[in-house]
């Protein structure tokens, strides 16, 4: 493979429907410290380690999208930050910064952000995705089933210190949270960090009733805009992909929705996910895809074989996302959890 990827993204990664890719979120792993209630059950059979692509395995994939054109790449999980080998990840992935790679970033839990923050500027980080569901101890615990809101504030405030800018995600949760989340997008603008709300999708069986958990965005905006004045962005101006955004005028603040349930998003996606076993999914509410980790592991032309595999891939992507929710909040033909195919 080329050592400059700026010169050889010759052939981008358009579909059928004429959307070009230029996003990749990476999945490293499947593990997570955490058990969030909507994302993961509590007793999880996790994947053994050999069925993941190895640092340098995940950096050969990195490599090979940006040199079709892939300009932004997102690290996810499972928890990234649990992985072994996050240093050196980044330190290789950073290197492709300016050479073809625009945008280096992560998704994190920020359980480990605190004793990482530093080395993920160091490696051309400039902000990140935290996702936080409440600012009350003891709800955080309960909807985590394990986890200490202080060592994640720590970790959200060392990476500001850092100079990070962060995003927050809280996963709307009828029962656990709504009543809260005045409070919590009060603080997040108060410290400078927009905050978007996400509908509980139908992903992968949590031991948890999902039609329990879900409360439509457009519910919660209503109930927002009780007391508060939302003026919406224009999309092209906030360049969101799902998200919608509207700047909040009490707080200064932008809040996002995603509502994959009450509105489909699906029309302007530029974006794929790859697994951490080197699945390609070309939609996040599909299961078809393709298998990166056997063309690099098998193939005497490992860099042909997975620019193959892109363009077949590339023919999957569908237009639209299908979501169902069954009686039991499960989407019947969706049995992988976020944790596999990466938030
Ligand atoms: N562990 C990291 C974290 O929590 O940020 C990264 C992976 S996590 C799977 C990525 C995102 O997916 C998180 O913001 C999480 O809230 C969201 N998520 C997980 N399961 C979900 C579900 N069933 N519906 C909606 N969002 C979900
Ligand atoms: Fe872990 Fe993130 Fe899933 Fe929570 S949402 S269980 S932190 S992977």
């Amino acid at each position: 493979m080329p050592d400059d990827l700026t010169t050889v993204a010759s052939a981008p990664l358009v579909d059928q429907f004429g959307r070009r890719v230029t996003y990749l979120r990476l999945s490293v792993t499947d593990r997570c410290d955490l058990r969030c209630t909507y994302c993961m059950a509590e007793k999880m059979q996790f994947l053994p380690k050999r069925d993941l692509l190895t640092i340098e395995e995940l950096d050969t994939v990195a490599r090979a999208f940006i040199e079709r054109g892939v300009e932004k790449i997102r690290i996810t999980g499972g928890e990234p930050l649990v992985r072994k080998g996050m240093p050196e990840l980044f330190e290789r992935l950073g290197s492709h910064l300016g050479r073809g790679l625009n945008e280096l970033t992560l998704t994190t839990n920020a359980t480990l952000l605190e004793q990482n923050a530093e080395m993920l500027v160091q490696n051309g980080v400039k902000r990140i995705n935290v996702s936080l569901d409440s600012l009350d101890p003891e709800t955080f615990t309960r909807v985590t089933r394990r986890g200490k809101l202080d060592q994640v504030l720590a970790g959200i405030d060392a990476a500001l210190d850092a100079g990070l800018k962060i995003k927050i995600n809280t996963v709307a949760l009828k029962h656990e949270n709504v009543s809260e989340l005045p409070r919590m997008i009060e603080w997040a603008h108060g410290k400078g960090m927009d905050l978007t709300l996400i509908e509980v999708m139908p992903l992968g069986e949590t031991g948890e009733d999902r039609i329990d958990q879900y409360i439509p965005l457009p519910m919660v905006r209503d109930q927002l805009e009780q007391d508060w004045t939302l003026h919406d962005v224009d999309a092209g101006l906030s360049n969101a992909g799902p998200s919608r955004y509207v700047q909040v005028e009490e707080t200064g603040g932008k809040l996002g929705f995603i509502t994959p349930l009450t509105n489909n998003f699906c029309a302007g996606c530029n974006r794929v996910r790859v697994t951490c076993t080197g699945r390609i999914y070309m939609c996040l509410g599909q299961d078809d895809h393709i298998d990166l980790r056997s063309a690099l592991r098998d193939s005497e032309d490992p860099h042909q074989t997975l620019d193959a595999c892109l363009n077949r891939a590339l023919l999957k992507k569908p237009e639209r996302h299908e979501f169902a929710i069954d009686r039991r909040g499960e989407d019947p033909s969706l049995p992988r959890h976020m944790s596999v195919t990466g938030g």
